[in-house]
């Protein structure tokens, strides 16, 4: 049976009033879980660690993106490093505003709307980048080639369905982040080299465990934090491999410096 997690010391024993936690409700560190068609209403707590998990962040990325460009042999590569670097930038900081927006400015229903909308779009954005630079520095098949282009479309065409369909049908939406995470690894077989790509699968295995969190508001506490956590760790662990395997070594640089 489900249940509100206040915690004992909070004096509602013995008839004591419940201690305030400085956010106008009692100390709750989660809520029911939302009805079908519906959002989850964090508790305070549960926004704080939301804006948290994903705003430490932005400098790392910003700096690790910076880094790739520095990295950059040609003018691919570089391009490479603009398209995932602002992806993983931007997935950092539409998720933070939004977070934000949806614990301070909860009043303004329209725009936390428009800002959910943009965390949800930049889910579709953020998977195509993060496979961009194995599509576009690596050789591949004529057929597996199209797959370069395609992604954008996927991604494109995830946009516009949350753009259509926001929030109404939950299931039909992970299907879609799944398929589009799954689909693009397809062109594996057609890669002559296949240095790095364990480490790809480490990071979508750690993306897909996630998803458990990010279905579980209001089953588990904090469960929106802990699937950031688990988005920071996978992209992490993408970054490193194309850090590590699609780009010069930074000992490379310091060599020529
Ligand atoms: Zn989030």
């Amino acid at each position: 049976m489900h249940q509100r997690l206040i915690s004992s010391a909070d004096g509602i024993q013995n008839g004591r009033k419940a201690r305030f936690s400085g956010c106008g409700s009692p100390v709750r560190f989660m809520n029911h879980p939302a009805p079908a068609n519906s959002r989850y209403k964090p508790t305070c707590y549960e926004h704080a660690a939301n804006c948290y998990t994903h705003a430490f962040l932005i400098v790392p990325a910003i700096v690790g993106s910076a880094l790739l460009h520095r990295l950059s042999d040609d003018r691919w590569e570089k391009i490479t490093a603009w398209i995932y670097g602002m992806g993983l930038c931007a997935l950092f900081i539409v998720s933070t505003v939004f977070h934000i927006v949806s614990w301070k400015k909860s009043h303004l229903r329209t725009m936390e709307h428009c800002f959910h909308m943009c965390d949800r779009m930049m889910i579709y954005v953020f998977i195509a980048a993060s496979y961009a630079p194995w599509l576009n520095l690596r050789e591949l098949g004529p057929l597996a080639s199209h797959m370069r282009w395609f992604i954008w479309l996927m991604a494109a065409g995830g946009t516009v369905y949350v753009f259509l369909y926001h929030e109404k049908y939950k299931i039909v939406e992970l299907f879609f982040y799944l398929a589009m995470g799954f689909s693009p690894a397809l062109v594996v077989t057609s890669m002559s080299n296949t240095e790095g790509l364990e480490e790809v699968a480490w990071g979508g295995l750690i993306y897909c465990l996630g998803v458990v969190f990010f279905k579980s508001d209001g089953v588990i506490p904090f469960a929106h934090a802990i699937w950031h956590v688990f988005v920071a760790t996978a992209a992490a662990v993408h970054y490193y491999a194309i850090w590590k395997y699609l780009y010069r070594s930074p000992a490379d640089i310091i060599r020529h410096l």
